[in-house]
């Protein structure tokens, strides 16, 4: 984490003082500031800044049902393989989580599985753009056309991605983005967002994570305290600013890993123009033993994710647990994340050599 807001550290403390001298802490000119830069990144005309990215999740779907788009216990289709958040999210809503397998080789929510899993019930595709990369965008708008449904995103992991020459998070109805320190963007603690094209949307985002309220003393809903403060809003300012660097950054070192990387039992990601590359995951049935060879090597690396969320025990006494979800499964035990957030181009050669040279 210090490698990685070293390059920052000077503009991040002019802007703290910044903050500490200005005497607004919240709702101030920063988060609006914020607010703005983030609907120009994305080309959406709202954005709401808040916490988290779960709390982003979680107002989203809320305000969604207070504006009439979801009704309680509709079932939104969401990818199985995907950050426990997002499903936490969509239960703590009150709506239904209907998991569906990945595509096995974007590894993102598979559109032809994801259209068989639709019932009466169904009323939204959650759009999980996984380790930075899109979700196949235009079929799923065509499945959501078809059945009459609404696409909301999940864009924690992708926040600059782009497919058919659009943004992820100006997709659908509403997208979510976090800002947890080892995201794209991310803060120097919590913080989150949600956008919109939706007026009415937004302000109920913005009313709930306020108590519910419109004006001061004046609650329209039974609401949360989910704003951003304002030292957040002014680092994620700093932050989104060098986005674009970060991006290429992240390419030339994906670019580096396929390049260079050759060994017959570990899968690569396919490179993809929109993909910001948030992680580098690649695939071998010998996970935990490359695992090991890289680390002796000094090469720290993760799995993202080790158990997928309907194999967690807070779903033990659920539907959900009952789920056999093979490909889901597979790749829990085969993903591997090289280093990607603060590895040098050189370093990323090591990387790949050394993988190279893994038993065979
Ligand atoms: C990080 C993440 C979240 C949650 O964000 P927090 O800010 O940690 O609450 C949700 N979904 C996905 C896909 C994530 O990667």
């Amino acid at each position: 984490m210090r490698r990685l807001t070293a390059p920052y550290a000077h503009e991040l403390k002019e802007a703290c003082a910044r903050v500490i001298d200005s005497g607004r802490y919240l709702h101030g000119p920063e988060t609006h500031a914020f607010e703005a830069e983030l609907c120009a990144q994305c080309g959406t005309p709202h954005a709401v800044a808040v916490s988290n990215g779960l709390d982003a999740l979680r107002l989203m779907l809320r305000a969604s049902m207070l504006c009439g788009y979801l009704n309680k216990c509709d079932e939104i289709l969401v990818a199985a393989n995907t950050y426990i958040a997002t499903i936490m999210a969509i239960e703590d809503a009150g709506l239904v989580p209907v998991l569906v397998e990945p595509d096995p080789v974007g590894m993102n929510i598979d559109p032809i599985a994801a259209e068989r899993a639709i019932t009466p019930r169904t009323r939204a595709i959650m759009e999980v753009h996984l380790y930075g990369a899109p979700c196949r965008h235009a079929e799923l708008a065509e499945v959501a056309r078809r059945h009459g449904l609404l696409i909301f995103e999940d864009n924690a992991q992708a926040i600059g991605a782009e497919t058919d020459g659009r943004k992820t998070g100006s997709l659908g109805l509403a997208a979510a983005f976090s800002f947890y320190p080892t995201k794209n963007v991310g803060a120097l603690g919590d913080a989150g967002a949600v956008t919109t094209s939706d007026t009415r949307l937004a302000n109920a985002v913005c009313a709930l994570a306020n108590y519910g309220s419109d004006t001061r003393y004046h609650n329209i809903y039974s609401g949360y305290n989910c704003r951003m403060d304002e030292m957040q809003a002014a680092m994620l300012r700093i932050k989104l600013a060098h986005l674009a660097d970060e991006t290429r950054r992240r390419r030339l070192i994906a670019r580096i890993y396929i390049d260079n990387i050759h060994h017959p039992d570990v899968r690569l990601p396919q490179w993809e123009e929109g993909d910001v590359w948030h992680q580098f995951v690649v695939r071998t049935p010998r996970r935990d033993a490359l695992r090991n060879h890289l680390a002796q090597n000094g090469v720290k690396t993760d799995i993202h994710y080790p158990v997928p969320p309907h194999r967690q025990p807070c779903y033990n006494d659920t539907p959900m647990s009952r789920l056999s979800l093979p490909v889901t499964e597979k790749m829990a035990g085969e993903v591997l994340s090289l280093p990607i957030a603060t590895v040098s181009p050189d370093e990323a050669r090591k990387v790949a050599e050394l993988i190279n040279k893994f038993y065979r």
